[in-house]
């Protein structure tokens, strides 16, 4: 019965020109949303709100669904629009609304009208104890509870008077490519997909660099990847996806390099080649799923070597949270099964018994030095060879 979703999104941090860029990426990324979705849709602005109309037949449940992948909405209501054809009219439709949308009357209500057009002939208070009457005459069972009312019925007199009762929660956040662009460092784990939707929750757009290392790592290993940042772009929108091979430079630092240490070292090379692409690609920042003394490479210490080489800032938007808080999101964002596949990761093929827990810095870098030049080269043809995949929700 609905034809158009009331949106709501959060108006009080947004002024000024923040507001109309928040409202313009916010349109534009809905549109994007419902393209997935079977059926017409015209998504527009007016006055200060964001109204998805429905221009054909639609599926209800997948509207929502694909609106709960857009940061920046908190709410969704379906809601009737009805032209301004004097009270009667109004009284009418709001009685037809109630016995459509609420079968069963014996529930108790509350309107609660608001007068967003002041030559509205009544105001606000006569229009809840009115359109309350009317109900109440209507339909025998039905009983008033202006405290803990079982339906809260909004009525709106707007340019067109909007009529609805139900707000599905958002996904809160701010509309993606509102905050610029950063690049994800996306492996098979559990983690990073789980920082990139977290750091896509403000309004941050995304690209990914996954190191591949062939044949230690799969093909399969690799399309796992892919499935997570498809995963991860039904809310962030589109990704490029870099596949870095890694393989020539891992045995080469395993070659040279004492082996507690070559995590660290390893961390440190992947570091730059994300840096590399994400200057290229004007991103902003670096991003990755690590958070604080998860594993050997993560203690402050690991940490601190990893962020030594790199010159834009590391987001890390886990730093904080234990392993099952990042489950729970995981889950959430339906990411979990696809993480949990057995593939291997490059990283776990060349780990110590042993690794360094606190690596200092000094004895890293002198650790380096054993690498040659041919070092440099080899992360030139990294970089050289690299794929890149453009990863859409869709297909
Ligand atoms: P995840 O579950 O995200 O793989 P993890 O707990 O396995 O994380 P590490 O393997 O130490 O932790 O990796 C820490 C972070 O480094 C990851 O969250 C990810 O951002 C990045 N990273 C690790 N391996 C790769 C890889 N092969 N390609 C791209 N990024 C990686
Ligand atoms: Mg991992």
């Amino acid at each position: 019965m609905y034809k158009s979703f009331l949106i709501k999104y959060g108006e009080i941090a947004i002024k000024g020109k923040n507001r109309y860029l928040f409202e313009e990426a916010l349109t534009g990324q809905i549109r994007y949303a419902l393209r997935s979705v079977d059926g017409e849709f015209e998504v527009r602005r007016l006055q200060g709100r964001i109204y998805v109309d429905a221009l054909s037949e639609y599926d209800y449940d997948e509207v929502l669904e694909a609106l709960s992948h857009v940061f920046g909405i908190v709410g969704i209501c379906p809601v009737v629009l009805v032209e301004d054809e004097g009270f009667d009219k109004l009284a009418e439709d709001v009685i037809a609304y109630m016995d459509k949308v609420y079968p069963d009357k014996h529930i108790t209500f509350k309107v609660n009208a608001r007068r967003a057009r002041k030559n509205y002939p009544m105001d606000s208070m006569e229009l809840n104890a009115a359109l309350g009457e009317k109900i109440l005459d209507a339909f025998p069972e039905i009983k008033v509870d202006v405290h803990n009312p079982d339906v809260l019925l909004c009525v709106e007199i707007r340019e067109k008077i909007n009529i609805y009762s139900t707000e599905i929660k958002g996904p809160g956040g701010m509309p993606v490519g509102t905050n610029g662009k950063a690049m994800l460092l996306l492996s098979g784990g559990i983690d990073s997909p789980v920082a990139g939707y977290m750091i896509a929750k403000r309004g941050v757009a995304i690209d990914a660099t996954y190191f591949h290392a062939p044949p230690y790592t799969s093909e399969r290993a690799k399309q796992k990847v892919v499935d997570l940042a498809k995963i991860v772009s039904k809310y962030s929108g589109p990704i490029n996806l870099h596949v870095v091979n890694f393989t020539d430079i891992q045995l080469y630092i395993y070659e040279k390099c004492p082996h507690e240490e070559l995590t660290i070292i390893m961390r440190r090379y992947m570091m730059k080649i994300a840096e590399h692409f994400a200057n290229e690609n004007h991103c902003l920042g670096l991003v990755t799923g690590e958070s604080i003394g998860q594993v050997a490479s993560q203690t402050m210490q690991s940490l601190a070597a990893t962020n030594a080489v790199c010159t834009l800032p590391v987001y890390r938007p886990l730093i904080g949270f234990d392993k099952n808080e990042i489950i729970d999101i995981s889950e959430k964002i339906d990411a979990y099964e696809t993480s949990i596949q057995p593939f291997e990761d490059c990283c776990t093929i060349f780990v110590a018994k042993h690794p360094v827990t606190k690596p200092n810095l000094k004895v890293i870098e002198r650790s380096e030095t054993k690498l040659s030049e041919k070092i440099d080269e080899l992360m030139k043809t990294a970089i050289d060879t690299t794929e890149v995949i453009h990863i859409t929700a869709e297909d």
